[in-house]
């Protein structure tokens, strides 16, 4: 292309730019329209996609106190842009304000009939109280006069003031412009201090006694200790608190706890979250005003009725904080604590019912369970806010599997709502219920997420976080958590919190993380270091506790944990029917005990993936096998190795048998000896000796011996097939003791199927040479067993990438590939897997790696190597089986990428096998669904 042509394009599109419509950064709401929907969730973030949908879209029209979304493509300017805004924003939010303005009759910053507003956060995912909100923008000491004037209530409006200073010091004075509080003591708990200190010398109890004229010195006082600490005064004009306000809630995107928020739930840092400026109502205007937060099912149960918490004359953030005992919304979701107080549907039945019928249409138009916010004004009802509900892995089954049958959502639909990892909660431990019955509790709370756990008591976030990385198990309990927590609950095995009901912050997290939880301990103290119960007990610091979130109970010392009861909860059985029809992949499990493959049969286990034959040598019972094997990695010729071998074939043999026995017929892939043989000599003098007397040789040889097997890099040296080409006589041990299990099995009349698998492969030539030792051996064992047949296959692992390149070659011989992706990752990233956690962080942190390559398959490398491996094996051997047998097997993304790339099946632990069927029927959905937007 010439330059003069260029130039001119250049020139045309800067026309085109400067005579085109301004970008839109504003989206307004309210007063039964919005130019916002529910899909633009990434520009407007939940909340403001959400608020946009309730107010504006034709079957809904709720009553939403008007307002605007300001994008989250703002948000992403505003931090690159070293806090400076694109200039058509200002005259968009004006414009939207006077909208507003106009809905509202009221004027922003008008001192005879003041608009106030709240600024809020809301990111595309919601994440509860990570970032910052400041509410009654717009009150000074002129407008309050149009306040106190219109509401004809000087109490509520000194308040309001109160609060706003308090907040708007903390989020935009201090946090926001990143000032380090000094002895940690921000000015948020500098107010507070002196807001109780106040109370004290008055002897209130709680914030409602305090008087027009406390909460007036409380404002003057603030003023003056906000500008002695922060060195500038709180700043009386509305459009400065406006934008201080706008401000600070995108700065507190990159706050400390939404980054730690974001880094556990992997969300992307680049996403950047909205700005909601709404006017703001009150529930906090008398007997007649509340407000509440309420799911349109139980979010711990699933339940389906309506359920929820509500204070009389508050304001919403009192109800998350968990400061006073919220009071149930109807009779379903009263519990111990609030089983005194009086429901909504009581004292407001009117506004209840149009609370209740709402929630319906909101149920019905979403198709999905959700939660939301309310406020009522005088007995006027508001709706604040409404999103996709958080709910346990228990509700989440129990909810879809009920929509299913309400014929709100297809089947697929229920799959695709549950993440697969939520399952274990269903497969959590609980405390052993007979054991249970035989003991008190000391504490008694609300169940807020479910299971059993136990640990030692740590009372601070800090703690709990230290003591889990020198490898505790501990309890984080606290009177409520905050945010700033978070990262110590992730790390605690369970929560307990003294206060807050089951919307508190505690609750919210714990549920959507499925973490054991129990929160509002009735009559729990908490001390520094101690807590007290309600009857005097006294549990300090590194005390075991054991917590049943199931029933929301605290025990001392403690207690068994027992495997969760699955196979007999009716929704999670519809579930995997559901998921087995759909799936196209087979799942199966990594096991080498009859006791493992057991379970893994019970949750739905379709054959053994990966049985380590080295794993008799290990733990319970293998006290005489690994003596054997190592007489046998001790013996100096042939002879005496096949004379320890043929000792050893007989344990190996009656292992293989069993599991085989419990398979009942469903393959069993057995990997021959694998490890460095290095491994398994004896370092115990004893044992050492016992071994020399045996061989007939001193402690001084049976020494050298084991000297001379040490390797400098044993993960690539004599291990897998290798040890099997040096010793054929090994791999024929092991696969007569196959071959004679299965053969034996057969003969008893049940059934078996064997594939015998070799390990760490590179080269088509060492699958040749074991062939033909297990083909000798096949024949001597038919003859043996005078049986004319034995069926069987014979195939590798793929763990090297050269394995995977010649896969053409590799399938000539092998009936089936095993991806070992934990080899894979090793040897194609070049990470050794024992040693990569001492640097892993730093990759994490640095965002050199998204995730570690040893949970989540690395799709763009190492998922090359096996799309390779299997486009090339396939070519050579058209039927050629193919699985994954790596730790990967039982993740959630990596079994879509198995489904994706043609995978015969994936293997995994027992206990991940449910969560593999319904990752894989959720591959399948998603396929469908893809391949019909392709049509
Ligand atoms: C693998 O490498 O992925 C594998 C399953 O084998 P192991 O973990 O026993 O090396
Ligand atoms: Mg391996």
């Amino acid at each position: 292309m010439s330059k003069k042509k260029t130039k001119k394009m250049k020139k045309d599109s800067a026309v085109a730019k400067s005579s085109g419509k301004a970008k839109k950064y504003v989206y307004s709401f309210g007063g039964g329209r919005a130019d916002g929907n529910e899909s633009m969730k990434e520009l407007l973030g939940g909340k403001g996609a959400n608020l946009a949908e309730m107010a504006g879209h034709k079957d809904l029209r709720l009553p939403v106190p008007p307002g605007f979304t300001i994008t989250t493509e703002v948000c992403t300017y505003y931090l690159n842009h070293n806090r400076t805004y694109p200039k058509e924003l200002k005259p968009q939010v004006d414009k939207a304000l006077a909208e507003v303005e106009k809905l509202m009759g009221k004027k922003f910053g008008d001192p005879s009939n003041p608009l106030l507003v709240s600024v809020r956060s809301g990111a595309r995912k919601s994440m509860p109280g990570m970032m910052d909100t400041v509410l009654n923008v717009g009150l000074n000491d002129e407008t309050i006069k149009g306040l106190i004037d219109k509401t004809k209530n000087e109490r509520f409006a000194w308040d309001s003031y109160r609060r706003l200073i308090m907040m708007y010091s903390d989020v935009v004075m201090e946090k926001a412009e990143g000032i380090e509080p000094k002895d940690g003591k921000g000015i948020r708990k500098l107010l507070d201090e002196h807001l109780e200190k106040l109370k004290k010398e008055k002897g209130y109890k709680s914030d409602t006694e305090l008087t027009v004229e406390d909460l007036k010195k409380l404002v003057s006082d603030f003023k003056k200790m906000v500008k002695d600490v922060l060195g500038k005064p709180f700043p009386e004009d509305p459009q400065e608190q406006l934008w201080g306000g706008i401000g600070a809630v995108f700065m507190s995107w990159n706050g400390k706890r939404a980054v730690e928020y974001r880094r556990i739930e992997k969300i992307p840092d680049d996403w950047g979250t909205a700005v909601n400026v709404q006017s703001m109502v009150f529930g906090n205007m008398g007997d007649d005003s509340a407000t509440g937060v309420a799911f349109t099912r139980n979010p711990g149960n699933g339940d389906p009725h309506f359920y929820g918490e509500y204070l009389v004359n508050a304001q919403g953030e009192d109800v998350v904080a968990g400061i006073r005992t919220p009071a149930p919304i109807n009779e379903a979701s009263r519990n111990d604590q609030s089983r005194n107080l009086p429901s909504l549907e009581k004292i407001m039945p009117d506004v209840y019912k149009q609370l209740f019928d709402i929630q319906k249409r909101l149920e019905k138009h979403y198709k999905d369970m959700q939660d939301i916010e309310f406020t009522i004004e005088k007995g006027k009802l508001y709706m604040l806010q409404c999103r996709i509900g958080k709910r346990n892995g228990v509700a989440a089954v129990k909810i879809a599997m009920d929509m299913v049958k309400e014929k709100l959502i297809t089947p697929e639909e229920a799959l695709l709502r549950i993440a697969p990892m939520q399952l274990v909660e269903l497969l959590l431990p609980m405390i052993d219920p007979a054991k249970e019955k035989t003991v008190t509790p000391i504490a008694k709370g609300l169940p807020a997420g479910p299971g059993g756990a136990k640990g030692r008591v740590v009372f601070t976030s800090k703690d709990a976080v230290e003591w889990a990385a020198r490898g505790e198990k501990v309890v984080l309990v606290r009177e409520e958590t905050s945010p700033e927590d978070v990262d110590g609950m992730h790390k605690s095995q369970a929560i307990v919190t003294s206060k807050g009901g089951m919307t508190s912050h505690a609750a919210l997290v714990a549920r959507g993380w499925g973490k054991c939880c129990v929160v509002g301990c009735e009559g729990l103290e908490i001390e520094e270091k101690t807590f007290k119960t309600k009857s005097g007990e006294v549990i300090k610091e590194g005390d075991w506790i054991t917590v049943n979130g199931t029933k929301g109970l605290v025990y001392k010392g403690e207690l068994p944990l027992v495997a969760s009861d699955i196979e007999h909860n009716e929704t999670y059985v519809e579930l995997m029917k559901i998921c087995n029809k759909i799936r196209t992949i087979n799942v199966r499990a990594n096991a080498d005990t009859p006791k493992d493959a057991l379970q893994a049969v019970k949750f739905g286990a379709e054959g053994i993936g990966l049985f380590r034959t080295e794993h008799m040598f290990y733990g319970e019972g293998s006290d005489k096998p690994l003596f054997l094997l190592r007489k046998m990695i001790m013996s100096k010729t042939p002879e005496e190795r096949k004379k320890a071998l043929t000792e050893l074939e007989t344990y190996v043999k009656r292992d293989i048998k069993a599991t085989m026995e419990v398979l009942n017929g469903l393959p069993v892939t057995i990997r021959l000896l694998d490890p460095p043989l290095h491994e398994f000599v004896p370092h115990s003098e004893d044992k050492i000796a016992a071994l020399a007397n045996e061989l007939g040789v001193d402690i001084a040889e049976v020494n050298k011996r084991g000297e001379s097997l040490r390797e400098n890099n044993p993960m690539l040296g004599h291990r897998g097939v290798r040890l099997g080409i040096t010793y054929p006589e090994v791999t024929a041990m092991q696969v007569r003791a196959i071959l004679e299990a299965a053969g034996e099995l057969i003969k008893e009349g049940k059934k078996a199927y064997p594939e015998i698998m070799i390990p760490v492969t590179c080269t088509v030539t060492e699958l040749e040479n074991q062939k033909k030792i297990v083909d000798e051996i096949y024949a001597e064992t038919c003859k043996k067993l005078g049986l004319s047949k034995i069926p069987f296959l014979y195939g590798t692992m793929i763990e090297i990438p050269r394995a995977a390149l010649t896969a053409n070659r590799m399938a000539e011989v092998a009936e089936f590939f095993s991806f070992g992706t934990n080899d894979l990752t090793q040897m194609g990233f070049g990470f050794s897997r024992d040693d990569i956690g001492s640097f892993l962080p730093d990759y994490l942190n640095k965002k050199i790696l998204k995730e570690d390559p040893f949970q989540t398959i690395d799709q763009e490398g190492i998922g090359e190597l096996i799309e390779i491996g299997i486009t090339r094996g396939r070519k050579t051997r058209q039927n050629l089986k193919v699985g994954i047998c790596g730790e990967h097997g039982g993740d959630p993304e990596s079994v879509k990428f198995c489904h994706r790339v043609g995978m015969n099946y994936v293997s995994c632990s027992p206990f991940r096998v449910p969560i593999a069927i319904l990752a894989a029927a959720q591959a399948a959905v998603e396929d469908k669904k893809a391949k019909k937007k392709k049509k």
